[in-house]
């Protein structure tokens, strides 16, 4: 198991900085029982001038809102006073590279009645990239995403991610990296815990909203394409759409930009170093560290 905290380890709990090692919560939450609870994750980067900068981070903080709110739990923080909170964070664990995970969580409640009151925890730990930073072989997933008509798809809920978890072990089970999962109509959703995007004929396709989560890094690889002139477009399509196409990646906050090598065991035609989304990959990891596009440039002449 990884170590998320040591005995010096701090965290931000509804208005306090205490130690995780010290930290309580009650056992007959609503959210502990039931799944119900929002959060959030985000990255902080130490940027090229060595300062901290959490990455998106009103972004991420309205989305913790609108989760919130979309399951009917009370919430009265600001974002201001949450970024203002996880840079004190961060600087009392001595962290510039960071995961960020902010939890909003119901008081003891065993009924499935609304709450008058919210808590908050935010948690901070270094973590590598999610899947990893080689070639992904990817297994579609005989899991499909919760139906939207059954959960608050576009909300970032604790309970959906039980279909997460069933579907990357699956995967991991049948010896692939990560799993890709299906709407409930059987068109490509997303993967666990990233959006996709694939590649074809210079042209980049993500998934339309409706069935999945809005990424941030999703809305950002959109931000890069405009910026850079690549054609993108979004629809909803096939798994069979996607295989043998150029190149495809899963992008997410933990993920970052990582490309597949193949999609249940159908290789993509190009070699990743010769994709669009490689320069999308390195568009992003510069954008995150606040440098001005020096490796974009060289690939796609872009000034
Ligand atoms: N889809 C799912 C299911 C996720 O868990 C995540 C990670 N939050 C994403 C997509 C990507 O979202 P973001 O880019 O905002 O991290």
């Amino acid at each position: 198991m990884a170590n998320y905290y040591n005995e010096h380890t701090i965290l931000y709990l509804n208005g306090a900085f205490v130690k995780a090692s010290e930290a309580k919560m009650d056992f007959y939450s609503q959210s502990f029982h039931y799944g119900y609870s929002v959060f959030e994750g985000i990255r902080s980067y130490r940027n090229i001038t060595g300062e901290t900068r959490i990455f998106k981070a009103e972004e991420h903080f309205e989305r913790l809102k609108v989760s919130a709110e979309s399951l009917n739990m009370p919430y009265h923080w600001s974002a201001a006073e949450l970024i203002e909170a996880t840079y004190a964070l961060l600087l009392q664990n001595k962290l510039q590279d960071a995961y960020i995970r902010p939890v909003v969580y119901a008081p003891a409640n065993m009924s499935f009645n609304q709450n008058t009151e919210s808590f908050i925890v935010i948690e901070v730990w270094e973590m590598a990239p999610f899947l990893g930073d080689k070639l992904l072989r990817v297994m579609s997933s005989s899991f499909q995403r919760p139906n939207p008509k059954g959960f608050k798809i576009h909300a970032k809920a604790a309970g959906h991610y039980v279909n997460s978890i069933l579907a990357s072990q699956e995967a991991k089970a049948n010896g692939f990296d990560e799993a890709l999962l299906s709407d409930m109509n059987g068109n490509v959703a997303e993967g666990p815990g990233a959006n996709v995007f694939y590649e074809k004929d210079g042209r980049l396709y993500t998934t339309a909203l409706g069935n999945i989560l809005p990424g941030i890094t999703r809305a950002t690889v959109l931000e890069l394409c405009a910026e850079m002139n690549i054609p993108v477009e979004e629809k909803l399509f096939t798994k069979e759409a996607m295989y043998g196409a150029d190149g495809a990646f899963f992008c997410g906050t933990a993920a970052e930009v990582i490309g597949m090598e193949s999609l249940d065991d159908k290789p993509f035609a190009l070699p990743w170093e010769k994709t669009v989304s490689r320069t999308i990959q390195l568009a992003y990891k510069d954008l995150v560290v606040e440098r001005k596009n020096v490796v974009v440039n060289e690939i796609t002449g872009v000034e």
